[in-house]
C-alpha cells in the first residue's frame, strides 16, 4: 500500500483534522475505481483509498502552502477543509503540502489579504515621507549650527556641508541621539574636507599626481586661509 496509514501521519496532523494525500505512485480509487496518477490526492478510510469526489472533498480548491496569512485566513472562513501532506522520502515523514479550503474562503481570505497589503504600503509610504521630513528637519538645523562656527562661510557652501554631512550619517538608528554632526570637530573637519574640494584645486592636483600627501601640502596654506575667513564674521567671507 503506498499511502501510509493515517495513523502514522499524526505528527503533522492534529487530530481533528482531515488529512489528505498526495500520491506518489498511483493506485485507484477503492469506491469508483478512478485512477489516481502521481501528484492527485485521496483520501484514506479504514485504509482504502478514495478520490476526493468519492470522499465528498471534490468542491474543495487546494492551496498550497507558503502564504502563511492566506492559509491562516482560508482556514478560518471555509465550512469544511482538509490537510494536504505527501510523503517525504529523504525525511521519512508527511510533510504539509497545503489546504483544502471552499474557493469562497480563498477568495475572501485573498481579499482580506489584498486589504492588509494595501494598508501595508501606505504605511510604509507615510514613513517613508515622515524620514524625508526629518531629514530635512535635520539637514537644517545642523547648516544652522554651521552658519553660528563659521559666519563666513557661504550660504551654497552652508547647504553643501550639511547635506554631505547629514547623508553620511543618515539610516544611524536614533540620529538625533547620536548627534555627531553637531559636534564642532566633526562640523570643521566637514568644513575643510569641503573647503578642499570645492575651493582649492585639490582635486586636480590628486588627478594629475596621485599623491595625497602632495596635494594636500600644496592646499594647506589656502585651506587655512579660507577657514580663517569663514570663521570670522560674515563681512570677511
Ligand atoms: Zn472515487
Amino acid at each position: 500500500m503506498n499511502p501510509k496509514s493515517p495513523s502514522e501521519s499524526q505528527p503533522t496532523a492534529k487530530s481533528d483534522e482531515i488529512v489528505v494525500f498526495m500520491v506518489r505512485r498511483e493506485t485507484k480509487c477503492a469506491e469508483c475505481g478512478r485512477e489516481l496518477f502521481d501528484g492527485s490526492l485521496l483520501r484514506l478510510e479504514d485504509d482504502r483509498p478514495l478520490c476526493l469526489d468519492c470522499a465528498d472533498l471534490g468542491h474543495l480548491e487546494f492551496l498550497t502552502s507558503g502564504n502563511t496569512a492566506l492559509t491562516r485566513r482560508a482556514t478560518k472562513h471555509s465550512p469544511l477543509r482538509a490537510v494536504v501532506v505527501q510523503w517525504a522520502r529523504a525525511r521519512k515523514r508527511y510533510e504539509r503540502q497545503g489546504i483544502l479550503v471552499t474557493p469562497a474562503a480563498i477568495d475572501r481570505a485573498e481579499t482580506e489579504c489584498l486589504a492588509d497589503e494595501e494598508q501595508r504600503v501606505r504605511q510604509r509610504e507615510r514613513a517613508a515621507i515622515r524620514r524625508a521630513a526629518e531629514d530635512l528637519e535635520y539637514e537644517s538645523a545642523v547648516g544652522r549650527k554651521l552658519k553660528e562656527l563659521f559666519p563666513g562661510c557661504p550660504t551654497e557652501s552652508t547647504v553643501q556641508i550639511a547635506a554631505w554631512t547629514c547623508r553620511k550619517h543618515s539610516g544611524r538608528v536614533g540620529r538625533s541621539a547620536a548627534a555627531k554632526e553637531f559636534d564642532p570637530q566633526a562640523l570643521r573637519l566637514a568644513v575643510i574636507a569641503h573647503i578642499r574640494h570645492e575651493h582649492t584645486r585639490y582635486d586636480e592636483l590628486l588627478m594629475e599626481t596621485g599623491d595625497r600627501a602632495h596635494a594636500r601640502g600644496m592646499v594647506r596654506d589656502e585651506i587655512t586661509k579660507v577657514l580663517a575667513n569663514w570663521e570670522r564674521n560674515a563681512e570677511m567671507a
